[in-house]
C-alpha cells in the first residue's frame, strides 16, 4: 500500500475549518480594531465579538451572557475552580470534589489547591473510566464547595453521566463544573438541559483556532474574575479580546453544529472498524466505554509492548496518533489517566505496564485513511513483538518524543 499521511490525533488538537479561517481572516489586517475602543473600527470588532457570543451560547442551548471568553480550555477550567473558591458569596469550605482522570488543567489545579489548605477527592472511575452518581454522593461532605468532573475523557473517550451527576451535587447546593473541551463540537451538549453551573470549551478541538475558548457561567451565578486588568468581559475576564480567534470558534462551532449528526454517523463508522479490527490483534484491549464513548476516540492498551516503540513505528508509516503513556527517555508509565482505569486482562499478562495507543479520528478523515491505519498497525505491532524492541524505548529515538507530554 502507497505510503501516506494520515493524521489521526484529532483529540491533541483538529485543523482550523476553510469556513472558520475565512471568517477570521478580515480581523488580521482590515477590521483590526480593539473591541473596546469607541470609534468605528473598535465597534466594528465588539459587533463581530458580540455576534460571536450569540452564536456560541445557541450552539450549547445558554444566553449570550452565560458566555466568557477566554484563551482556551486550560483557562476555563482554572476560572471555573478558581472563581469558585475566590466566590465571596459563595459557601465556605476547603474541599471540593473532581474525577481521577480528569485533565491536568483540572487536575493539576486541584493537586495545588491542596498544596494551599484546601482538600480534594478524586473519585476513583470504573473500568470503563466513569464515575456513578452514588460514588458522588458518598464524597460529599458539609464543606464541599465545588465538584469539577469532565463530560468527556480525552485519553479514552468515555463520556460521563454529567447530567445524574450534577443533580446529586446540587441536591447538597454544591455548584458543578464540567470540563466539556472534548465534547463540544462532537456530540450534543446543551448546558441547560445538563443543569451544570459552569462549563468549559475550547475552539481548536472542533475546528477553530487554538488559544481561544469559552466558559459558560449559569445565569446569575458571577464568578469573581482570576484575569485581572482593563475589565473587558463584563469585568470577568480582562485583556483585549482574542477578536479573530473569537469569530473563528464561532464559525467552526457553527458548522459543527449544522453537520453534528452526519459526523457522529461517519465518524462513529469509522472508529468502529478501528475498534473491531484492532481488537482482533492479540493482546489488545479497548480502553475506555465500549458504547458511551466520544464517536472519534479508539483508544487501546496492547499488553507486551511499549506506547513509545508503537506511536514512533506509526508515525515512520506517516501515521500521526497518540500513546496513553508520559514518556520520558527510557521509561514507560501509562499517564495518570490510564493509571486509573483499571486494565481488565492485568491478571493474564501480568504486572507489566501496556502500550497504550489513541487514535483519534473526525469528519476530516476519510475511509482510505482507516484502510492505510488497519493495514500498518497490525504489521507495526508484529514487527515489534516479534524483534521485541517494544521493550526498547530508547532505541526508538523517532523525532522528538516529548518529556513527559501531558495528553491533551
Ligand atoms: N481539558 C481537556 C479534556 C482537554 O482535552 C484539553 C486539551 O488540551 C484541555 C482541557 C485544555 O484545553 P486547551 O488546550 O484549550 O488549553
Amino acid at each position: 500500500m502507497e505510503k501516506r499521511v494520515v493524521y489521526a490525533d484529532n483529540a491533541a488538537t483538529t485543523a482550523v475549518s476553510d469556513a472558520a479561517l475565512a471568517a477570521m481572516q478580515p480581523y488580521f489586517q482590515q477590521e483590526y480594531g480593539n473591541a473596546s475602543s469607541i470609534h468605528d473600527a473598535g465597534q466594528t470588532a465588539r459587533r463581530a465579538i458580540e455576534a460571536a457570543r450569540k452564536s456560541i451560547a445557541k450552539s450549547i442551548g445558554a444566553y449570550h451572557n452565560e458566555v466568557f471568553f477566554t484563551s482556551g480550555g486550560t483557562e476555563s477550567d482554572n476560572w471555573a475552580i478558581f472563581g469558585s473558591l475566590l466566590d465571596k458569596n459563595a459557601k465556605k469550605g476547603k474541599h471540593i470534589v473532581v474525577s481521577s482522570i480528569e485533565h491536568s488543567a483540572v487536575h493539576r489545579t486541584a493537586e495545588f489547591l491542596e498544596t494551599m489548605g484546601y482538600e480534594a477527592t478524586y473519585l476513583p472511575v470504573d473500568i470503563y473510566g466513569s464515575v456513578t452518581p452514588a460514588q458522588l454522593e458518598a464524597a460529599l461532605r458539609d464543606d464541599t464547595v465545588l465538584v469539577s468532573i469532565m463530560m468527556a475523557n480525552n485519553e479514552i473517550g468515555t463520556i460521563l453521566p454529567i447530567r445524574e451527576l450534577c443533580e446529586v451535587a446540587h441536591a447538597r447546593r454544591i455548584p458543578f463544573h464540567t470540563d466539556a473541551v472534548q465534547a463540544v463540537g462532537h456530540i450534543p451538549v446543551d448546558v441547560h438541559a445538563l443543569g451544570v453551573d459552569m462549563l468549559s470549551l475550547s475552539a481548536h478541538k472542533f475546528h477553530g483556532p487554538k488559544g481561544v475558548g469559552a466558559l459558560y457561567m449559569k445565569l446569575g451565578r458571577v464568578l469573581p474574575p482570576v484575569m485581572i486588568g482593563g475589565g473587558q468581559e463584563s469585568n470577568r475576564r480582562s485583556g483585549t479580546e482574542n477578536v479573530p480567534g473569537i469569530v473563528g470558534m464561532a464559525t467552526a462551532l457553527e458548522e459543527a453544529t449544522a453537520n453534528m449528526r452526519a459526523n457522529i454517523r461517519k465518524v462513529t463508522a469509522m472508529r468502529d472498524r478501528v475498534i473491531q479490527a484492532v481488537l482482533k490483534i492479540d493482546g489488545a484491549e479497548l480502553t475506555g466505554h465500549p458504547k458511551d464513548r466520544l464517536p472519534g476516540i479508539a483508544s487501546f492498551v496492547f499488553h507486551g509492548l511499549t506506547s513509545t516503540a508503537i506511536v514512533a513505528e506509526l508515525a515512520r508509516e506517516g501515521i500521526c496518533a497518540s500513546s496513553g503513556a508520559a514518556c520520558s527517555s527510557g521509561s514507560t508509565e501509562l499517564t495518570r489517566a490510564l493509571k486509573e482505569v483499571p486494565v481488565r486482562d492485568n491478571e493474564k499478562y501480568g504486572e507489566k505496564v501496556p502500550a497504550a495507543l489513541r487514535i483519534s479520528l473526525n469528519e476530516y478523515n476519510t475511509n482510505a485513511d482507516i484502510d492505510y491505519i488497519l493495514h500498518k498497525l497490525p504489521m507495526v505491532v508484529a514487527v515489534l513483538k516479534t524483534t521485541q524492541m517494544g521493550s526498547n524505548v530508547i532505541s526508538y529515538g523517532h523525532g522528538h518524543i516529548l518529556e513527559n507530554p501531558d495528553l491533551d
